[in-house]
């Protein structure tokens, strides 16, 4: 663990195991923290908070430039230790670290873009002045689908803004957290400033970021149902909170697009991190009129995605994290079937040429989803493209908008007033329309209902880091 700018052993001396998805391997060994651990670092991150909140802005800057700078050169090896211990292909890994490395260099540049404001006063001798102050000290909970990005995320605009943080990475990726706090520690950034609690049992250190009134603002990462407790958590001391939950993300292609174009951009993004990505769509509406098409070009380029071990050349489909994602997809397989979906392709555990030692589904293709089936309600976090049938736009807006979740959405037309009716009507932070990859270090990505509060990156990022402060004169 990284605290107080030094790497330590928890406090109970026990370590625990961190595995390959692919194969099974142990890897490495990390301490397990507990309770006091995260105590520790919180005040470490207390302490440091004053002068780091009181260096310049491009003081603040500078520390964050320098560790863009040695996060790019050390890309390749960052990649390998992520798909050793995440699954996802070596590529892919290596476009993960590249955008966890974007958002240093765009919160390095954030950082002295914190602007005030002054507002004309209703009384003549009244002057109003805002500015913006850190929160104080962040407790953040990253998980392991991301293992890079997803902490720069939240270390890089916190650090920018001033504030200090004690970070809890997932139990599944841990060693990634350490890479990434050990650039940090090679870009200089001050004692205690950023602190790493690694920990097998999430639960009480989420306890001690809610209970120490030390931490002024939690982040979170992760599942609706873990957010909801953090939140609920959270109120007792009205901690400032950002959640950036689960998703249902529908993909909705209409009569007017070109089915081939859309089929290859909705197995694109599908079965990317084997599915396990927020933004995955888990719904995808097509056009009774082109599904044919759609369905047939799905099926060709899911028949030929190689599933395997990430560092292996030419391998699409990493594992899924663990047993129980693998139950989870068999599961929906398994329920949609039953309730009449067709299978296209797919729709079996993988465990040939030694992939039973891992956690390998074949990408799978689902026909004639409907509302009755689980897949339809639920997050599946695997590779399974769900395919519905539609036939008007108003049937599909509102089956798209008919969930709790509100991440991301996809939508494929060629008619440009159809988009901008979508694009208004869908209830979804993020709507790319012709687009598979709306994200990026520059754009404020995150929920509405219940896939959270807050945005990560762009300008909005930065802010959920800021208190607000409104000074009235009297001259
Ligand atoms: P998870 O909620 O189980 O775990 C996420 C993190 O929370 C891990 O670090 C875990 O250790 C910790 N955690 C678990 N229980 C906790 C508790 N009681 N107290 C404190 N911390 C606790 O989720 P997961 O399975 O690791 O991740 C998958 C979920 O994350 C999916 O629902 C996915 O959609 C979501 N996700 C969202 C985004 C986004 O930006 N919106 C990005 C990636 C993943």
């Amino acid at each position: 663990m990284y605290i107080d700018g030094k790497w330590i052993k928890a406090k109970n001396d026990v370590m625990f195991s961190v595995f390959n998805p692919a194969n099974g391997e142990r890897i490495g060994e990390v301490p397990d923290g507990d309770r006091r651990d995260a105590t520790i670092a919180i005040e470490a991150a207390q302490k440091a908070f004053q002068p780091w909140s009181a260096l310049t802005a491009y003081q603040r800057s500078g520390y964050l430039y320098a560790a863009y700078r040695i996060m790019m050169e050390q890309k390749e090896h960052l990649a390998r230790v992520m798909t050793e211990e995440q699954g996802k292909p070596l590529k892919a890994a290596r476009n993960e670290v590249q955008y966890g490395a974007d958002f240093l260099l765009w919160y390095a540049e954030e950082a002295k873009r914190i602007y005030g404001e002054t507002i004309p006063a209703p009384r003549p001798d009244q002057r109003f002045i805002v500015m913006h102050q850190p929160i104080g000290v962040v407790g953040a909970i990253t998980p392991w689908n991301y293992p890079v990005s997803m902490i720069t995320r939240k270390v890089a605009p916190a650090l920018a803004a001033g504030c200090t943080i004690v970070l809890k990475p997932a139990e599944a990726t841990p060693l990634c957290a350490i890479e990434v706090f050990k650039i940090l520690e090679e870009a200089g950034i001050p004692r205690g400033v950023a602190n790493l609690v690694t920990a097998l049992n999430p639960k009480p250190i989420g306890e001690e970021f809610l209970a120490n009134p030390k931490v002024r603002k939690l982040t979170f990462t992760g599942s609706t149902e873990v957010g909801k407790l953090l939140a609920q958590g959270a109120a007792a001391q009205m901690k400032r909170i950002s959640l950036e939950l689960g998703g249902h993300a529908p993909f909705i292609v209409f009569h007017d697009a070109d089915p081939i174009h859309a089929a290859k951009g909705a197995i694109l993004v599908k079965f990317l991190n084997t599915g396990q990505a927020c933004i995955s769509p888990n719904r995808i509406f097509v056009h009774n009129r082109v599904i044919a098409d759609f369905v047939q070009e799905a099926k060709a380029r899911v028949s030929i995605m190689r599933a395997g071990n990430g560092m292996e050349e030419g391998v699409r489909i990493g594992p899924l994290v663990g047993p129980k994602a693998l139950k989870k997809v068999e599961h929906h397989v398994a329920d949609a079937l039953d309730l009449g979906a067709t299978l296209v392709s797919g729709g079996h555990r993988l465990t040939e040429n030694n992939l039973d030692k891992g956690y390998f589904y074949a990408p799978t293709v689902l026909n004639d989803v409907t509302q009755k089936m689980q897949i339809y309600r639920e997050e599946t976090f695997g590779p399974v493209a769900p395919i519905i049938p539609f036939e008007s736009e108003e049937e599909v807006l509102e089956m798209a908008n008919d969930t709790q979740y509100g991440l991301a959405s996809y939508v494929y037309t060629r008619d440009i007033s159809r988009a901008m009716r979508v694009f208004e009507a869908l209830r979804f932070g993020i709507v790319g329309i012709n687009d598979i990859n709306p994200t990026a270090a520059a754009a404020p990505f995150g929920g509405m209902k219940e896939s959270g509060i807050g945005r990560e990156g762009g300008r909005e990022g930065i802010a959920d880091y800021l208190e607000t402060k409104l000074g009235g004169f009297s001259v």
